[in-house]
């Protein structure tokens, strides 16, 4: 079994220093030409929303000031999260703490990340956090994706093959469970036959991710007895 957790609002709160980091990031490369509209944030990959960040005030950016921004948002992100309410959400220790217990009893079983960030400003997130990445054992990061308009979606068969790697099998796609708060977590999952544990901890209610399909959803991750239960009983082998 794999489990794939989203960072933003399943495991982690900046408590909105994401937002503000990459809006001053783009500031500072591109002055007062650069005017902060409504791009949304949740869920979405870290290129896309610097892409639409940009476009939404007719900019286009060189790949070197792309990747000067993308600096410069790590630099900002880390200051802000320094001074600002970055914390783990409900429940987010005792769960990971429970299911890296069962890593030592379930040889089958791979916790990893599958997000929108960033690699480096998403560890910088969980980090901050105070939560210990070392029993995620695989990765798909939002700059991952292989294609030229890039999908949530297409990190989920990077998970899944990096798995594979390690397992020398794949899995069914039944026995990889994204966890994660937005209708784009369940989306990127049932584009590919996973199965999804939506959490109320972000924008979107359990009933709304239950109506995106998600195959469970709860309100946080505090109830680690049902959660892990959950997320544990997976079907097929
Ligand atoms: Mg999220």
């Amino acid at each position: 079994m794999l489990l794939l957790f989203d960072i933003d609002m399943t495991l982690t709160s900046t408590g909105g220093a994401g937002m503000r980091a990459m809006k001053a990031a783009v500031t500072r490369a591109f002055g007062d030409r650069f005017v902060p509209g409504e791009v949304p944030f949740a869920g979405r990959l870290d290129p896309l929303i610097l892409s639409d960040m940009l476009a939404s005030s007719g900019l286009e950016a060189t790949p070197e000031q792309l990747r000067q921004v993308r600096v410069s948002y790590a630099q900002i992100l880390s200051e802000q999260i320094a001074q600002g309410d970055c914390h783990a959400l409900p429940g987010v220790f005792a769960l990971l703490a429970h299911l890296t217990g069962e890593l030592a009893r379930r040889p089958d079983l791979t916790l990893g990340l599958l997000t929108g960030n960033y690699e480096e400003t998403g560890r910088m997130k969980l980090r901050a956090c105070g939560i210990d990445q070392s029993p995620f054992a695989v990765s798909a990061w939002g700059d991952e994706s292989p294609h030229p308009a890039p999908k949530r979606a297409d990190l989920v068969p990077i998970a899944i093959s990096r798995d594979a790697a390690r397992r020398g099998r794949t899995l069914s796609p039944e026995r990889v469970i994204i966890i994660g708060d937005t209708p784009h977590d369940v989306d990127c999952a049932k584009a590919h036959g996973c199965r999804v544990l939506g959490v109320g901890t972000g924008h979107s209610t359990p009933q709304e991710l239950l109506a995106r399909g998600a195959d469970h959803a709860l309100p946080n991750l505090a109830d680690t007895t049902s959660v892990a239960g959950w997320l544990l009983s997976a079907p097929g082998a």
